[in-house]
């Protein structure tokens, strides 16, 4: 695996890969790599020829300064992660190689950036998409990977690719859980043990509702989850909606051709996210 920190020398090698008719593959992520990523990463194999991840912590995501201190990061054990990966090229560029000073952005994104997290994340989702657009310039990939862990952020960056036309195919994959159903996060390392514990109550909430789906109304469901939100240790919501999959607006059970669950909630001084598909 090529670890490149340029755009230049990634743009080399992209363009020798492009000569043979390669098609690339790109899973972007802020590293504190686990068995998540890599699901991506082997579904990027199963679509393209070349494997490009990013590993770059993004600083205009972060709507608290705490947060962007405290993320995680482990590089050693990511590049040894993805050296036993379908991963043929790790990015790895500095702030400056995808940062020049006062760099202004703002995109568009209407209501979407200020419901669910960009209502407790302000100004979150534009750095998202400054950052994905820049990554997507930079690799000019076939195929995109992203997480259905990070829902709207899905939504989003489909959103910005739709509006700028770029030529990219964006493929959501599936979370990956714990065996006892927690999510994987980057965040999780950060957990104590006893806060892991209390951090189980996110999924099982979110399994309960997909279990009653089928005979509560929407309005049960939400009922239902507040107070299991209430009532779970250590836990600090943030919130708990059920979605139309499409728009993000709240579903109805006979308009929504699809329909998520999506929560967000304080565990420690870790906030975490997880949703379901509910149909
Ligand atoms: P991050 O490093 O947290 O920015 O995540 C990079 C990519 O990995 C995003 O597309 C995430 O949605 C995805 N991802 C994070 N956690 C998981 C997970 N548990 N299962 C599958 N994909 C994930």
């Amino acid at each position: 695996m090529k670890v490149l920190k340029s755009k230049a020398s990634l743009a080399e090698f992209i363009e020798e890969a492009r000569s043979k008719k390669k098609t690339v593959g790109f899973v972007p992520t802020m590293g504190a790599l686990h068995i998540g990523h890599l699901s991506l990463i082997e579904i990027a194999s199963q679509y393209a020829d070349l494997v490009i991840c990013s590993i770059f912590v993004n600083p205009t995501q972060f709507t608290n300064v705490y947060d962007l201190e405290h993320y995680p990061r482990t590089i050693d054990s990511d590049i040894s992660l993805l050296r036993n990966s379908a991963c043929q090229v790790l990015f790895l560029p500095e702030i400056d190689e995808m940062y020049t000073r006062d760099e202004k952005w703002t995109f568009n994104l209407g209501y979407l950036e200020n419901i669910l997290e960009g209502k407790f994340r302000k100004g979150h989702y534009q750095g998202v998409t400054q950052i994905v657009k820049k990554l997507l310039d930079a690799v000019n990939p076939d195929y995109l990977f992203l997480g259905q862990k990070d829902f709207q952020q899905v939504k989003i960056i489909q959103h910005m690719i739709g509006e700028l036309n770029i030529p990219v195919k964006s493929i959501m994959c599936p979370i990956v859980r714990e065996t006892d159903g927690l999510a994987l996060s980057s965040r999780n390392i950060r957990l104590s043990a006893i806060e892991r514990t209390h951090a189980l109550s996110l999924s099982k909430i979110l399994f309960q509702t997909k279990d009653d789906f089928p005979v509560k109304s929407i309005a049960a469901l939400k009922k239902q989850a507040w107070q299991m939100l209430a009532q779970a240790e250590g836990v600090i919501p943030e919130y708990f909606e059920i979605c139309d999959s499409e728009t993000l607006l709240t579903a109805t059970k006979v308009n929504s051709n699809g329909i998520v669950a999506l929560l967000a909630a304080h565990v420690g001084d870790v906030r975490l996210i997880d949703n379901i598909i509910l149909k």
